[in-house]
């Protein structure tokens, strides 16, 4: 019964939370799982790749990809779009794999309503405010400008923990990295509201 189409995890939280870092840890350990690379105009950091961390792409070839309808669900995050591609996820779910997505909080809502069933969210986010500050101006991928946007941004973010049905504070990593790879493994046995009928019915049958 469990995993019967797949199942997703959200991820969510401010830039510089440690999501990827996270993310990139429990996949490690995790097996059969695909993470969803975003689509993304936002200028490429020094250290990513195309392809590998987002696709990137022009305002112009996004916005003919939404005339398209290639998007699951697509938001503006920071002044940039951000998208995530439907084609690829749909695949991994009819393999029956864990499709995880590094999305903002809009892309949570939307992903709830189309796919709740199936979707587990966890909300990242460092101890404090000033720690935040601080990964960010450590990681040294963005200008003081993008900064204090991300940071004004993030005040924002967290007053919608609520929406999100786990928090996961990444204060010492290897307890956060713990901690998300088992709710990653309980996000692949949620039972799917359509399957429990046809399973109480043979369960039944077998008595
Ligand atoms: P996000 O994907 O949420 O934007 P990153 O994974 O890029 O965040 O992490 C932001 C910065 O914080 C990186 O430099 C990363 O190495 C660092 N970092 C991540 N987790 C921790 C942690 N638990 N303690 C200290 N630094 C961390
Ligand atoms: P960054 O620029 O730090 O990589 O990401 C900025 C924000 O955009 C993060 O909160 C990240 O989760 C979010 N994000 C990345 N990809 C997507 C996506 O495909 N859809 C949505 N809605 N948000 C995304």
């Amino acid at each position: 019964m469990n995993n019967k189409s797949g199942a997703i995890l959200v991820v969510s939280g401010p830039s510089g939370a440690g999501k990827s870092t996270l993310i990139n840890a429990m996949m490690k350990d995790l097996g059969d799982c695909y993470f969803s690379i975003s689509t993304t105009t936002r200028p490429m950091r020094e250290g990513e790749v195309d392809g590998v961390h987002y696709h990137f792409v022009t305002k112009e070839e996004f916005e003919k990809d939404i005339q398209e309808g290639h998007f699951l669900e697509y938001a503006l995050v920071h002044s940039n779009y951000y998208g995530t591609s439907l084609k690829p996820v749909k695949k991994a779910l009819q393999e029956k794999k864990l499709v995880i997505f590094d999305i903002d909080v809009q892309g949570n809502e939307a992903i709830k309503k189309q796919l709740g069933d199936i979707t587990t969210s966890v909300f990242v986010t460092t101890p404090t405010l000033t720690e935040l500050e601080n990964r960010l101006t450590t990681r040294s991928t963005d200008s003081a400008e993008v900064i204090s946007k991300r940071i004004a941004m993030a005040k924002e973010e967290v007053k919608r923990v609520g929406e999100y049905e786990f928090l996961v504070v990444n204060d010492k990593l290897e307890e956060a990295v713990q901690t998300l790879t088992t709710i990653a493994k309980a996000a692949r046995l949620k039972i799917e509201h359509k399957d429990v009928q046809e399973f109480i019915q043979k369960w039944v049958d077998k008595a």
